[in-house]
């Protein structure tokens, strides 16, 4: 059946002679790494590609090779193809996809979030991959393209941060074929890591520390908020919660964490984490947002005390939920995701 699609989704691209990859605003290291492993692999293909971000290339990913190909502003002359990357809902993919302008330009939407809402005209939906990127590796092995080092590098960098380094229970035989492969092809494991995982800025470090000090804990959900007062105060203004939120649900009296956001936007950015044997993605889903079972978010334009007050009782009920259907308590032998 998959292998079906994944022919289905080689022909529509095989077909095309000029396309437009696009991936989800606020991108991480899987959309971006999946924008540029694709792209640059049919760029070299010979084929007419625009790679485009609603958000700009955050500074966690500007380690990539030709992240600074990707436009937030795309023309759409002449288009054969779309193709969205990594991205679970059409709204994500921000102004770089604009669908009256898009009207006879088939969408093609590859994905491994489970909230996907299945929006393309083709939709290749692995709920089991653990990142977008290890299905485009599939994907280009079927197009019978050869994968570049450079190409190797963006996509082993998609799998590695979905992975959390490779500590999520997703984490497979397969995956770990996958990163073989791609270091065969050229791809530098070690440094990635080290970019990754061990390298950030102070300002993230003081950001953390601030917020650090406000944490709660309402029973086994532990949360934080991000401030724009916190980000002016330590002069940091991305989006930086991610790597937050991974570390407050590494307490072990904690089953699921949050960490609200203060966006320069206005709105407040929601990040949830879960341990195994619970569910954060419905909640994130319920609220316009989306994501997996133990990682997942939303954004959403109310006053930051509203939307705390809100996503915690969401989380309390969550929690409620998860443990009438399996007792489980955390245990330290098990995988973070
Ligand atoms: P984050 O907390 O930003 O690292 O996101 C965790 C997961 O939730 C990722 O798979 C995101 O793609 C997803 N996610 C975060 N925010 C949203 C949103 N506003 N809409 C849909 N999915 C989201
Ligand atoms: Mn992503
Ligand atoms: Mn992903």
């Amino acid at each position: 059946m998959e292998t079906i699609l994944i022919k289905q989704v080689a022909k529509q691209i095989t077909d095309a002679s000029s396309v437009l990859i696009c991936c989800h605003i606020a991108p991480d290291g899987d959309a971006i790494g999946s924008l540029l492993g694709l792209g640059l692999t049919l760029q070299q293909s010979g084929r007419q590609v625009t790679m485009a971000c609603g958000d700009p290339v955050p500074l966690s990913c500007r380690h990539l090779p030709h992240w600074e190909g990707i436009t937030a502003s795309p023309g759409y002359d002449e288009l054969d193809l779309v193709i969205s990357l990594d991205c679970s809902d059409v709204e994500r993919l921000g102004n770089v996809y604009e669908p009256s302008k898009l009207t006879h330009v088939p969408i093609v939407n590859i994905d491994h979030h489970a909230t996907n809402t299945r929006f393309g005209h083709l939709n290749w939906i692995d709920t089991e991959a653990a990142a977008t990127a290890q299905m485009l590796v599939r994907l280009i092995d079927t197009l019978g393209l050869p994968l570049t080092v450079e190409a190797a590098t963006c996509l082993l960098n998609g799998l590695l941060t979905d992975t959390l380094g490779f500590r999520t229970s997703n984490t497979t035989v397969e995956v770990m074929e996958t990163v073989a492969y791609l270091m065969r092809a050229g791809a530098p494991l070690a440094a990635l890591t080290d970019i990754n995982y061990n390298r950030r800025p102070i300002s993230v470090v003081q950001m953390w520390a601030a917020a650090l000090q406000e944490l709660h804990l309402e029973g086994r959900i532990a949360w934080t908020q991000i401030t724009r007062d916190i980000r002016q105060r330590v002069g940091y203004t991305e989006n930086g919660s991610s790597g937050l939120v991974n570390f407050i649900c590494s307490a072990d009296e904690v089953d699921i964490a949050a960490v609200f956001e203060e966006a320069e936007n206005g709105q407040v950015n929601v990040s949830i984490r879960a341990v195994p044997g619970f569910n954060v993605s419905q909640v994130a889903f319920a609220l316009g947002g989306g994501g997996h079972p133990q990682a997942a978010g939303c954004s959403l334009s109310a006053p930051l005390e509203q939307v705390r007050e809100r996503v915690v009782t969401l989380l309390k009920q969550a929690w409620q939920e998860s443990q009438n259907l399996t007792p489980l308590s955390k245990s330290p032998t098990m995988a973070y995701e």
